[in-house]
């Protein structure tokens, strides 16, 4: 509405602004005296008349005194004619200068239609915007079979360098990236262009920072549309937008056409519950259909994302169709600190600091975990009113990028705050007690997000692999909390119930997925990714009651040994314990350093 209000309001000032070249025009200084013609006869002939100019039925008259008049003659006749007849001296009439002024050409009309018509054109452009805008919005409503195919809008221009780690996809898309530079190389020593290449990967691991980085490298048009745009409410129009969008694409080659969360339509066909994703496999067959209908040598390449590759159907990962697949892995240390030193950049940093050491306490986040983790550190900063961030703002972020912000102002009662800090101690002694337990990290009573307290462990490195004596000390320190409470205060409370369903979730595991049980080496049902595709619902068991009683028996038999491990390291160390609560009710968070301090004394010799 306000871009009508502005068009009036234009048209308004351009209307003003002519009418006021018009009168500085039309109006001259002196308006020349106007003569009937009775008069103009008696000035010929009296002699005063130098000069007559006749145009169409106006006449002008020059004086010989220079001053000017007009008059106006009878359309029909010629003005010599009408004098003639009214008596003018045939001498004195050859003493003027007679001019035809036959301004049929431009002035003339210019003259007389100009003042009609710019007014009707500054209406026509007001009407033609208010029409235009009007369209605008009518369009939306009416382009639904459109691909929105954005042409690399991108706001700011990514490069490689913006990217960290990731060295692989680096690798791999550069190559594509001159596959479309330099097509004959290829194409000479009969290799066939890569048609379709699969960026897959967690979420946040930076799928689509990549492919924007390609848009930014390569200089080949880079068409990019989410898949989750194809699938509207109307129903046809996902695989018309997919056609639409290979064929823009198609008519730009070289080119690259980005389609970001493929899983949205890429879904196994025929895995839908209930029908309903009619529209979904329309999408996916056609873009199959416009994949195998690129020739040898068309210069497109699609590449498409997806967090979900495991859901994908078989039939998008065939030779000629995305049949690279470029693996986007969770950052490692070194990568975690570069990423946070991309995202530190334009940030004020106390000189202190050190990524590494931040880099360390974040294993598992992703790439868009460590971007939040560097705003939430400049936010925390501004909020202490900090001129610069210091290494604790940055600790702190990554605590609450983790586990959510802190709730200090929640009310807990004495006898709470103690119970909470008997958990946490017992959680962190029983790390400390188990030699193939990761070390702690920091212990605090400080609830955050839906968290009582947490103990935070830190594996020394990153890990790819993992024994089953890590998981069983894993275990055992989840149970840590429980049985702390238990030995202490002869009950549990409720602040257990997260830790138990972590531990029998992981207990179910190692039964069911690592066969690391007395039920030996063998794996049991499906991959628990596939059971919201539907069609596994029901079918996922594929072991008989039986075993199914006996992995039951198992998981039990996991979690009770962890739980008496536990109990057994806190009996053990009861003083540690009590001096880890102690310090942990009056301090509230304990870091790594400190946390170890406190047990230095005690000399606990892990088992
Ligand atoms: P997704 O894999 O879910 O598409 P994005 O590409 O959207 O993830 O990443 C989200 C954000 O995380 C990026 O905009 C970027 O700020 C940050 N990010 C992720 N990975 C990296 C990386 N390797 N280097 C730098 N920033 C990264
Ligand atoms: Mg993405
Ligand atoms: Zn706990």
């Amino acid at each position: 509405m306000s871009r009508f209000w502005k068009n009036v309001l234009w048209a308004i000032t351009t209307l003003l602004f002519i009418a006021f070249l018009f009168s500085l025009f039309a109006t001259p200084a002196k308006a020349p005296t106007t003569l009937s013609l009775s008069q103009l006869v008696d000035k010929i002939n009296a002699g005063q008349v130098s000069q007559i100019g006749v145009n169409g039925n106006a006449v002008s008259i020059t004086m010989k005194d220079g001053s000017q008049a007009v008059a106006e003659k009878e359309p029909e006749s010629g003005l010599s004619e009408t004098l003639k007849n009214m008596n003018v001296s045939s001498t004195a009439l050859a003493a003027v200068n007679f001019e035809v002024q036959n301004q049929s050409g431009w002035s003339y009309w210019m003259n007389l239609l100009l003042p009609t018509l710019l007014p009707l054109i500054a209406l026509l452009v007001l009407f033609w915007y208010m029409f235009r805008s009007a369209r605008a919005g009518a369009n939306q409503a009416f382009n639904f079979g459109r691909s929105n195919l954005r042409l690399s809008t991108f706001k700011d221009r990514v490069t490689f360098k913006d990217v960290a780690g990731l060295k692989e996809a680096k690798e791999e898309l550069i190559e594509v990236v001159d596959f479309l530079k330099n097509p004959k190389k290829f194409l000479d020593l009969g290799a066939r262009i890569p048609r379709g290449i699969l960026l897959m990967g967690p979420p946040g691991t930076g799928k689509t920072l990549v492919a924007r980085a390609v848009a930014g490298e390569s200089n080949v048009p880079f068409f990019y549309i989410s898949a989750s745009e194809f699938v509207e409410m109307f129903v046809g129009v996902g695989a018309s937008r997919t056609r639409d969008a290979f064929m823009t694409a198609k008519r730009a080659a070289p080119s690259i056409l980005f389609i970001d969360e493929i899983d949205a339509v890429g879904r196994q066909r025929g895995a839908g519950m209930g029908g309903g994703n009619d529209e979904r496999e329309q999408t996916l067959n056609q873009i199959l259909v416009e994949m195998d209908g690129f020739d040898r040598d068309t210069r497109v390449i699609v590449l498409a994302a997806t967090n979900r590759p495991d859901i994908l159907d078989p039939a998008l990962m065939r030779p000629g169709r995305f049949d690279r697949r470029v693996v986007l892995d969770l950052p490692d240390l070194a990568d975690r600190e570069a990423i946070l030193k991309i995202h530190a950049q334009g940030k004020v940093l106390d000189p202190g600091i050190d990524f590494r050491k931040v880099a360390a306490r974040t294993p598992g986040f992703s790439g868009a975990d460590l971007a939040n983790l560097m705003n939430e550190a400049a936010l925390i900063a501004a909020r202490e009113d900090k001129k610069a961030i210091t290494q604790d703002n940055l600790f702190n972020a990554a605590d609450k990028v983790l586990l959510g912000p802190e709730r200090k102002s929640r009310v807990i009662s004495p006898k709470e705050k103690e119970m909470t800090a008997y958990h946490e101690a017992g959680h962190a002694l029983v790390a400390v007690a188990l030699k193939d337990a990761d070390p702690v990290q920091k212990v605090s009573i400080i609830s955050r997000g839906f968290a009582g307290g947490y103990t935070m462990k830190l594996p020394a490195e990153d890990r790819h692999l993992k024994t089953r004596a890590q998981f069983l000390a894993d275990l055992a320190m989840m149970m840590g909390g429980y049985a702390s409470e238990k030995l202490i205060f002869g009950d549990v409370s409720t602040g257990a119930s997260n830790d138990l369903k972590q531990a029998s979730g992981l207990a179910r595991q190692l039964v069911m997925k690592y066969g690391m049980s007395d039920l030996g080496p063998v794996t049991f049902g499906k991959s628990e990714d596939m059971v919201f595709l539907g069609r596994e619902i029901g079918m996922d068991r594929d072991y008989s009651e039986k075993v199914a009683a006996e992995i039951d028996a198992q998981v039990r038999k996991l979690l009770m040994r962890a739980y008496e491990t536990a109990e057994k390291a806190l009996r053990g160390h009861g003083t540690a314990l009590k001096k880890i609560a102690s310090t942990l009710m009056e301090k509230e968070t304990l870091e790594q350093e400190d946390f170890y301090a406190i047990l230095k004394p005690f000399k606990i010799k892990p088992i």
